[in-house]
């Protein structure tokens, strides 16, 4: 059972639903070039209308600090969101104030509303008091349905919460579940693959995940780092070597925890950072002076597939290799279908999530398959973090 309340727990009808979402899209020009988080919201917003709730949309866009920035107003991400509902919205030029209570007093029951860029007020980031008290004014409950600002104690993901009786929304609620499932009380083994370019970012990250993982699969530039760090060459590889004190502590914290660190054995080299660079398959014991690491290779994909086949559980951020430039997306590109094969044949529940993972994922044609891909960046890292998000801690259950 969820430890949060939902919207089973509530009645919305006849009610001024505040309803966080992350219109924070990527834009060029006019059109919104990746609607992914969009139409993640879609079925909050249509069963709170449908059950005859009012929809008072509250989004930030951008980092216009408190100031009114023409190029930061939702009000151009107004027609896809049109679109995708496919019906009007009123759209009021500030959220708090006149022209947002013009808006939400003319609503009708299943109406919806766009308030304007909660950022263009300087409370919003500094959840000041008085300003969640303006917002508050404007409903009648909250529903938070922005897991990818969940990490932040700003006035609209976290103030208002406290003010008012708070939910989740649909998204926050599949978002909150695959991450319980997959961490909190996860079918065992749980495998975590960490990947990307560096330690320096997830050394909070793998602590955190030696204590929770009975195998910790380190990829992409950061296991570099690891290598070094057991005085291994690694040639002109992306390289932390002033962490190698850091790497070597996590690697006693997973012993101590009996979490089983599977670091490459061979890897993909090349002498140039580039696509198609002419590269070759070396064992990590005989990397070359003026080799890169770019990508891992066929013995460490095929023993991580092992494992991953008596694993229940895996969590995966991060890439194995420089996947933008083929061939070095080899090894993410094989670990991904394995492990979408595995999910789609029930053997597996695989949540992935954080900065690039989901294009590296979508680049292997997997990212469908899995249970659950977070579009969420630093939000989702932190929960890996093992840290309390405020704006999911303010939806808990008393
Ligand atoms: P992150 O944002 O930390 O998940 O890192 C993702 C980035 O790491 C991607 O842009 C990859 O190209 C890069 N990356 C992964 N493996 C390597 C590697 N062996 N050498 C250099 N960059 C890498």
């Amino acid at each position: 059972m969820a430890s949060f309340r939902t919207l089973d727990n509530v009645d919305v009808k006849g009610k001024r639903v505040l309803l966080r979402v992350d219109l924070n899209v990527p834009m060029e020009e006019t059109r919104v070039t990746d609607t992914t988080r969009i139409e993640r919201i879609l079925p909050t917003i249509n069963e709170i209308a449908e059950k005859g709730g009012k929809v008072i949309l509250l989004s930030h866009f951008g980092r216009p600090k408190g100031q009114r920035v023409d190029e930061d107003s939702l009000r151009q991400v107004l027609p896809t969101l049109e679109h995708y509902l496919k019906r009007k919205i009123a759209f009021a030029d500030d959220c708090v104030g006149a022209p947002a209570s013009a808006v939400v007093d003319a609503m009708k029951d299943g109406d919806i509303a766009l308030l304007e860029n909660t950022r263009f007020q300087k409370g919003e980031e500094k959840n000041d008091p008085a300003f969640v008290e303006e917002i508050a004014k404007l409903g009648d409950i909250f529903v938070h349905d922005a897991f990818s600002a969940a990490h932040r104690a700003h006035a609209t993901t976290e103030g208002v919460a406290h003010r008012l009786p708070a939910y989740a929304g649909r998204t926050m609620q599949a978002e909150l579940e695959a991450l319980e499932s997959s961490l909190t009380s996860p079918a065992r083994p749980v495998m975590a693959i960490v990947g990307g370019a560096k330690v320096s970012t997830k050394l909070e990250l793998l602590g955190n995940l030696v204590s929770k993982v009975q195998y910790l699969v380190i990829g992409g530039g950061m296991a570099n780092t690891f290598l070094a760090a057991q005085g291994k060459a690694v040639g002109k590889s992306l390289c932390e070597h002033d962490l190698a004190g850091s790497a070597r502590d996590i690697l006693e914290k997973a012993k101590a925890a009996n979490c089983v660190v599977v670091l490459p054995v061979d890897a993909t080299v090349a002498q140039k950072f580039e696509e198609h660079a002419p590269s070759h398959i070396v064992s990590v014991d005989h990397v070359g002076e003026n080799d890169m690491i770019l990508d891992v290779g066929p013995k460490t994909v095929a023993h991580v597939e092992a494992l991953l086949a008596q694993c229940r559980t895996l969590v995966w951020n991060g890439p194995f290799g420089a996947f933008e430039l083929p061939p070095f997306d080899e090894g993410t590109n094989a670990v991904a279908q394995t492990a979408a094969r595995l999910t789609v044949e029930g053997k597996l529940l695989s949540v992935a999530g954080g900065g690039d993972t989901v294009a590296a994922l979508n680049q292997a044609h997997a990212g469908q398959e899995f249970s659950y891909v977070s579009t969420a960046g630093g939000a989702f890292l932190e929960w890996l973090e093992g840290k309390t998000l405020p704006g999911v801690a303010a939806l808990q259950s008393q």
